[in-house]
């Protein structure tokens, strides 16, 4: 059987595992008939609709009592999906949470592909593209400061900017075709281009400046990768712990690769890090890291963001001086660790190697200085990093920003054209092809595929 758009269907939406209550989620035309017989309470299919129902789910075959539970009847079309939703909310636990979704299962429908209710949401009208994926967001969302910006992207401040580009360069078409229709009049001509050029350097400006911004949402979405990097025995290890502890560490298991890689945030002054390489500084006993500069090395690679700990009750050593030369260049901090010790470095020499860096003074075995490195990074990010533009329109998507810049290069092309004297309906096409781009951001142009590809990265139940 293939699956349909029509099909009632069903998950768990709440996760997976031992939590207060777990909810079963039924989309579609069929979801009050499916559920009304494994209920024993009132007659679902009566009961006014935006009501919880008080009740036991049984096995209509053996009329075993699944679970007692409360049951949201809320009928089309003012619920998520748009369509008929029923949920059942039980007593946690993955058994009879399990047991209840098999029963719906057999009773008529079928299991929800990953994101198939905010598919559904979307093909029903009722959210736009980007507005579902702003839902995507917000349950993956690591901050306080990511969760703002798919609040706002769901609340359609995206749509509505690009909405307005739509609407701007439509005019202009409109307007070039009334002028294409007075072709004997030299200066019409003269008019279009004028106008085409205008609009498209403006256009190209806006979305700019949003792309600009795209780079910090990225950061917001997925961390900052942060490198901590420095000799043996300058105080990574103690530094890491030190992060991981004042903030509640989310660490997540990336699968797929031939190990798991483990990924530790932390959340600095509203800057999610992602941590890199922390199983190589995290050590019980204290072995010197025979490979820390090639480590370092490497980790540095894939660093937005180099946090570089030299110990100054030491002397600057060889590795040291390595390591300033590796990063130079890069979004680099220094901190100076171990200030609770007499000094033995030469500060002005290091002040010469590390140029203009910020350097910062920590002891990390008393925890003084943290808030200073923790407001330090906040500021280089949110400061210094990239300058806020469109206000809380943050572009924090890959698939937004691939758009948004081919957008960008077809308003190139439209510049480029006039330049070169091309005819004003060849310059068309490009304007045409940037409309087109823009729309694909809000679903307003759209292919299936996309729709497929998309909604496949939501979590079940969704
Ligand atoms: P790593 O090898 O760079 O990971 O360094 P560790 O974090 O393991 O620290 C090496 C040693 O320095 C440990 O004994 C720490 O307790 C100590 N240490 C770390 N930070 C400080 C500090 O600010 N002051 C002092 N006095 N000792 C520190
Ligand atoms: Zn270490």
């Amino acid at each position: 059987m293939i699956n349909t758009d029509q099909d009632t269907i069903a998950a768990i939406s709440t996760p997976i595992g031992e939590g207060g209550i777990s909810i079963i989620r039924v989309s579609g035309e069929d979801a009050l008939t499916v559920v009304n017989p494994l209920f024993k309470g009132k007659d679902l299919t009566q009961v006014a609709t935006h009501t919880i129902n008080y009740g036991h789910i049984i096995n209509p075959t053996d009329h075993q009592v699944a679970d007692e539970v409360m049951v949201s009847v809320m009928r089309a079309p003012k619920t998520y999906t748009k369509e008929d939703v029923v949920e059942i909310n039980c007593h946690g636990g993955l058994v009879a949470t399990n047991r209840i979704l098999q029963l719906v299962l057999t009773h008529g429908a079928r299991l929800a592909e990953p994101g198939e209710f905010t598919k559904r949401a979307f093909l029903n009208g009722r959210l736009d593209l980007s507005q579902a994926e702003a839902v995507m967001d917000l349950i993956r969302a690591k901050t306080d400061k990511s969760m703002d910006v798919a609040m706002h992207q769901l609340n359609g401040d995206l749509s509505n900017l690009i909405r307005q580009f739509r609407q701007d360069i439509l005019d202009v078409l409109a307007q070039v075709e009334v002028n294409i229709d007075y072709p004997e009049y030299d200066a019409v001509e003269e008019m279009t281009s004028q106008l085409l050029r205008e609009k498209a350097t403006d256009l190209q400006q806006h979305i700019q400046g949003l792309l600009k911004t795209a780079r910090q949402g990225k950061v917001l979405r997925d961390g900052l990768a942060t490198a901590i990097i420095g000799r043996p025995n300058v105080g990574k290890s103690s530094l890491l712990n030190t992060l991981l502890h004042e903030d509640k560490a989310i660490v997540t298991n990336v699968a797929g690769t031939t190990r798991d890689v483990i990924e530790e945030y932390v959340n600095v002054e509203g800057v999610p890090l992602k941590l890199i390489d922390t199983a190589g500084i995290r050590h019980t006993d204290d072995q010197v890291e025979k490979i820390g500069v090639e480590r370092s090395r490497q980790a540095i690679k894939t660093a937005d963001l180099i946090l570089l700990l030299i110990d100054q009750s030491r002397p600057l050593s060889a590795e040291d001086k390595d390591l300033i030369e590796l990063t130079k260049g890069l979004a680099r901090m220094v901190i100076l660790n171990k200030t609770d010790l007499p000094t033995a470095l030469d500060l002005a020499e290091l002040k010469q190697l590390v140029g203009d860096d910020v350097i910062i003074k920590t002891s990390i075995a008393n925890q003084s200085g943290m808030q200073e490195l923790g407001a330090a990074i906040s500021h280089r990010f949110f400061n210094e990093g990239i300058e806020a533009h469109h206000n809380d329109v943050l572009i924090t998507n890959a698939r937004h920003i691939s758009l948004l810049t081919q957008a960008e290069q077809a308003l190139g092309d439209v510049l480029a054209g006039l330049n070169d004297g091309l005819p004003v309906d060849l310059v068309q096409i490009d304007m045409t092809t940037a409309w087109n781009l823009l729309g694909e951001i809000t679903g307003d142009s759209y292919q299936d595929e996309l729709l497929d590809q998309l909604f496949s990265q939501f979590c079940l139940g969704k």
